[in-house]
């Protein structure tokens, strides 16, 4: 078939999600019938709170469906200033926040809104899919520093420096990490802070996952280490994790004044607005305070503590513990060479494949993530599935001869 409109040039360089490709591949194999075990999804499992799906209600009976602010409804900002007031004691002003169409959104609106072609980013890998994408379409290049599994995949100032360079304009932060569940240490961050100091950078952190902590303490944050660095810090987050509204598309960034308003020039002329019902959702679910992020946390901690106990006596699987988020990465590169008939595993991704196709169980591929020696596994799914996916894991693995 010919095709008479061609693509734009900057399509060849970024990938569709390929988390949200495999969830919709589990999704057409179950919808054919095959009993699917879905690992793959990168959003809780519980329903989004009652008090926030009442006032989206309420939002449309009262006729709150009109266009709202660029950034945001103020009263949606005031109560975002004051919870990172109260949580952290951090201040801004709600000139300082705009509200966008999701977290991933948001991150996309400060890309365009602060680098230029032949700026470096830099991303520590493994990182969440959208990062590099998000950075290529800005017209900047993501620079990869590795996090190695031997330090729990923390970031060794040493591998940070050594990919810095005279082109870097700043660095992706992720604590707790989709999809290693890995939180930054204090010394990690100052090097960080360090560097950005001295050269300027600025400093994204993307807290999306900061409600979901196993201990039970935050982790520590680029701000809490370097509160002098408050000019050079984009703060991201959002509601979708914290409250289970991932299908509501609702994000919130805070940071330095003209960088927001850059941001909202960009939002202006793409999409005007987050919808104003999934704002006055989003308020109530912000007023509701920490409870649910906490009752989500607790279910997760018991299904991460099964699913450790099991990995553990498998041949071959090693996991890091994971500090917060909902996602396991084992580390399957034992397996890699093996073969299951005439297939050879010879990686993340045909290691996937083969558990989709031969034990129905959806995976996301460490190669998508950036690296290969890894599978991820969300537990966003409930004990049952968990346990009966263990099973088959633990057969599938067996079966690689
Ligand atoms: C889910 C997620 C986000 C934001 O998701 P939205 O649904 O767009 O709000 C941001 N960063 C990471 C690492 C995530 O996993």
């Amino acid at each position: 078939m010919s095709e008479k409109i061609s693509l734009a040039d900057r399509l060849s360089k970024i990938k569709p999600s390929p988390t949200l490709a495999v969830n919709a591949r589990a999704k057409a194999l179950r919808a054919e019938g095959a009993d699917v075990l879905n690992f793959s999804v990168g959003e809780p499992d519980f329903g989004t709170p009652e008090a926030a799906c009442e006032a989206g209600k309420k939002a449309i009976d009262d006729g709150f469906t009109r266009y709202t602010p660029v950034p945001g409804i103020p009263e949606l900002r005031e109560r975002i200033v004051e919870l990172y007031e109260k949580e952290h004691g951090w201040t801004y002003s709600p000139e300082q926040v705009q509200v966008s169409c999701g977290g991933k959104h948001g991150l996309y609106n400060m890309a365009q809104a602060m680098f230029n072609p032949g700026d470096e980013v830099l991303i520590l890998a493994p990182y969440w899919v959208s990062y590099p994408a998000i950075v290529i379409l800005a017209g900047a290049e993501p620079v990869f520093a590795p996090l190695s599994e031997d330090r729990n995949f923390d970031l060794d100032p040493e591998v940070l420096k050594k990919h810095a360079s005279q082109k870097t304009r700043g660095i992706i932060v992720n604590s707790p990490s989709n999809p290693t569940g890995a939180v930054l240490s204090q010394e990690a961050l100052e090097a960080v802070a360090e560097m950005a100091r001295e050269h300027g950078w600025v400093v994204i952190s993307d807290d999306i996952y900061d409600t979901i902590c196993f201990s039970g303490e935050r982790p520590p944050h680029i701000l809490d280490v370097a509160p002098d660095l408050k000019d050079q810090v984009l703060i991201l987050n959002g509601v979708s994790k914290s409250y289970a509204m991932t299908g509501w598309r609702i994000g919130y960034s805070l940071g330095p004044a003209h960088v927001i308003a850059a941001m909202n020039k960009i939002q202006s002329q793409s999409t005007s607005n987050p919808s104003s019902v999934a704002q006055m959702a989003a308020l109530a679910a912000i007023e509701s305070g920490r409870g649910f992020a906490d009752m989500m946390t607790d279910a997760f901690r018991e299904r991460l503590d099964y699913l450790l106990g099991e990995f553990a006596s498998m041949e071959g699987v090693e996991c890091v513990r994971p500090s917060g988020a909902f996602y396991v990465f084992p580390n399957l590169s034992a397996y890699y060479g093996r073969k299951a008939g005439d297939r050879v595993i010879d990686g993340s991704v045909a290691m996937s494949e083969y558990l989709l196709e031969e034990a129905l169980l959806a995976t996301v591929p460490g190669a998508a993530f950036g690296s290969d020696a890894y599978v991820r596994f969300s537990f966003a799914t409930s004990m049952d599935v968990l346990r009966e996916g263990m099973a088959r894991l633990r057969k599938a693995l067996a079966a690689l001869g």
